[in-house]
C-alpha cells in the first residue's frame, strides 16, 4: 500500500504504528500493509471498529497486529495481543480460499477479555470477507479473478487493463 495510506492508518489508529528497525521481528511493524491501494478502506474501517469496541469497554488497547497481506487474492489479517503474542500459523487453502486459523489462546483471560476478542476476531473475519468482493487496485465493487498471472480480486475496469496488460507483454515477447 503506498505510504500515504499507510501513514493515515497510523494517525488514527496508534496501535498500527510501524517500526522500521533492524530488530524489529513484526512483519507488520517492519513492512506494513502489503497489499494494494484498494484496500485501505476496508483495513481503515476494522481498525475504527477495533478502537471503537476498546473504547465501549474502556481498557486499554492491546490489540497486535502482525501481519497484513494479500493472500490468493484475498486479505489475511493477522494478530495478537500483548500478554498473548500470536504467531502468524495458518493454513491457507488455495481450491477454497480459505484460511483456517489457529486462535490466540484465551484461557488465561477473564469472561469479559474473552468477550472483546470474540468481537475483534470477527471484525478482523469481516474485513477479510471483505476483501472478497473489493478490488485490490481502487476499492470499488470487484471478484476473484483466477484467470490471471495471480489470483487477484478486481473490479471490470481495473481487470480489464490487467488482461491488456498480460496481452501486450505476450506480443513484445
Ligand atoms: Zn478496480
Amino acid at each position: 500500500m503506498k505510504s500515504e495510506l499507510e501513514l493515515m492508518l497510523q494517525r488514527d489508529f496508534p496501535f498500527m504504528k510501524q517500526n522500521n528497525v533492524d530488530e524489529e521481528k513484526n512483519l507488520y511493524r517492519c513492512f506494513g500493509c502489503d497489499c494494494g491501494d484498494g484496500w485501505y478502506e476496508l483495513l481503515s474501517d476494522c481498525c475504527r471498529q477495533i478502537s471503537d469496541r476498546y473504547a465501549e469497554e474502556g481498557v486499554p488497547v492491546d490489540f497486535v497486529p502482525t501481519q497484513i497481506k494479500e493472500k490468493f487474492g484475498t486479505l489475511r489479517f493477522y494478530y495478537g495481543y500483548e500478554d498473548a503474542p500470536c504467531g502468524i500459523a495458518a493454513f491457507d487453502c488455495l481450491g477454497s480460499g480459505t484460511s483456517v486459523r489457529f486462535e490466540t489462546s484465551n484461557e488465561s483471560v477473564d469472561e469479559k477479555k474473552q468477550k472483546l476478542r470474540q468481537d475483534i476476531a470477527d471484525i478482523v473475519r469481516k474485513a477479510e470477507e471483505r476483501s472478497k468482493h473489493t478490488c485490490e487496485i481502487c476499492g470499488h465493487e470487484g471478484v476473484l479473478r483466477t484467470d490471471l498471472r495471480w489470483i487477484r480480486t478486481l473490479c471490470n475496469s481495473c481487470y480489464d487493463k490487467h488482461k491488456v496488460a498480460i496481452e501486450n507483454s505476450k506480443n513484445r515477447s
